[in-house]
């Protein structure tokens, strides 16, 4: 059971190390991912800001000479070189005044912002803080969806008017990954305060495995999920609860039966552990070997069953201590009065059982039971109290010409000492 125990918690731990570390990995390379993404992301964007920090300059020094014509042709000037821009426009005060390209776009000419509701807090923002705000994506008043980028012109500390750039969404952020896209991740973006999922699959960012990103952009912020697809290959945490049961069954089994069979060959599953005597299993293996050698030679052995009288009332007497002690003592005795080849073992509680080898007449045998009834006159010394134990005997001898089984004799030893009691105990009775 411990063994199994073991085992499981070897297998789990080992697992688990393993799948954690593998997920930990799987992390570390979508966030690294994550990066090259945000900076090529960066580059992208700043590349389109630096249009707005012209126009402002040429604005600043030529406020009083502004014509038309003249910021067309700036504005057309600067789209031509920029990649991903939709328009560029001029807002006076509030009022989009400019516009190019202005094919497609005459719709804006002359709005207020003030007057579009889904535009004028980003516009405020920028005006209130005084740098780029960027806005979206959001669905363009001429139709189609954008982000717009919003800086505002200030003249001699006083507000004078807006610069919007309109950007391709799509275009400028496939630009932008066009050269990092792996097939091994996918990654979904969304903007920070209203949460719209502008890139990628929406579901990214309720997977808990997905490891989500901040960037920075102009006055905001983007949120990013990128996910590892290899953390879908991870096995799952019950595929490790079940192998690792496997095999702490295994090794469970495993220790069980070697220690089993450890146990079947040491010298515990063979002694009683009171007396240290052999105990029935190591009694029937010499016994076996006691009873073929008899055969094969012709020669007689005996067999005695003892068992000591009124034991039960020595436990009462004295208690259950005195009692194992009557039995270790009981032990010694018979075997310290028994030749060295013979065989005393005892079966349980009171009773015993010796091998008497190489007899050549049941009155040897009764020599050998009358000498061990005559040891026990005495009493024994036990914790202080005197204790006189007797025993009675069943005996049976083997013969050869007979060829009883050792059952049969085990059985005839015992009726032998049923019959000892009967005649009254402390004696011996002979099967016949
Ligand atoms: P009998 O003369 O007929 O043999 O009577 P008895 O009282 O000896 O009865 P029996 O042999 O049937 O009972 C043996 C008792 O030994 C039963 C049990 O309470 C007790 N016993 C069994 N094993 C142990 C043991 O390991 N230690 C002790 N102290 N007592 C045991
Ligand atoms: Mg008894």
């Amino acid at each position: 059971m411990l063994a199994a125990l073991l085992a499981f918690a070897f297998w789990y731990f080992l697992f688990e190390y393993q799948r954690q570390k593998d997920e930990s990995e799987a992390y570390l390379e979508a966030a690294s991912y994550g990066n090259v993404l945000r900076s090529e992301m960066d580059r992208e964007l700043n590349s389109l800001l630096f249009i707005s920090n012209g126009l402002s300059s040429f604005i600043k020094v030529y406020k009083d000479q502004l014509e038309t014509r003249k910021v067309q042709a700036i504005l057309a000037d600067l789209w031509a070189q920029a990649r991903h821009v939709r328009n560029l426009a001029v807002a006076v005060d509030y009022k989009l005044t400019y516009v190019y390209p202005e094919k497609g776009n005459e719709k804006i000419i002359g709005i207020d912002y003030r007057e579009v509701p889904s535009q004028w807090p980003k516009v405020q923002l920028a005006i209130a803080s005084g740098q780029g705000v960027l806005d979206g994506p959001l669905d363009l008043i001429q139709g189609g969806s954008g982000m717009v980028y919003r800086y505002p012109i200030f003249v001699e500390g006083s507000y004078w008017g807006i610069i919007s750039t309109v950007i391709d969404t799509r275009a400028f952020l496939d630009a932008a990954f066009k050269h990092n896209l792996r097939n091994e991740f996918a990654f979904a973006i969304r903007t920070a305060d209203d949460k719209h999922v502008f890139y990628g699959d929406p579901q990214l960012f309720r997977q808990k495995n997905a490891y989500i990103q901040e960037s920075q952009v102009p006055n905001g912020k983007w949120e990013w999920a990128i996910e590892n697809k290899k953390i879908h290959d991870l096995r799952d945490r019950r595929f490790g609860v079940m192998l690792s049961l496997v095999f702490s069954v295994v090794v469970g089994l495993f220790a069980y039966f070697f220690a089993k069979e450890r146990y079947y060959l040491s010298e515990g599953a063979l002694m009683d552990s009171l007396t240290g005597l052999p105990n029935r299993r190591l009694l029937e293996n010499r016994l076996n070997y006691v009873h073929s050698e008899a055969k094969r030679f012709s020669k007689m052995f005996g067999l005695m069953a003892l068992d000591v009288d009124h034991f039960k009332s020595i436990n009462d007497n004295y208690g259950h201590d005195v009692g194992d002690e009557v039995i270790k003592q009981v032990a010694n005795i018979l075997k310290s009065n028994i030749r060295d080849v013979d065989t005393v073992s005892r079966l349980g509680g009171d009773e015993f059982v010796i091998v008497v080898r190489d007899q050549h007449s049941p009155e040897s045998l009764v020599k050998v039971a009358n000498k061990l009834l005559s040891v026990f006159k005495k009493p024994l010394h036990i914790h202080g109290h005197d204790i006189t134990v007797h025993l009675s005997i069943g005996l049976t001898l083997f013969e050869p010409t007979s060829e009883v089984a050792l059952k049969q004799l085990f059985k005839q030893a015992d009726i032998a000492l049923y019959q000892a009691k009967q005649k009254g105990r402390n004696t011996y009775s002979f099967w016949q």
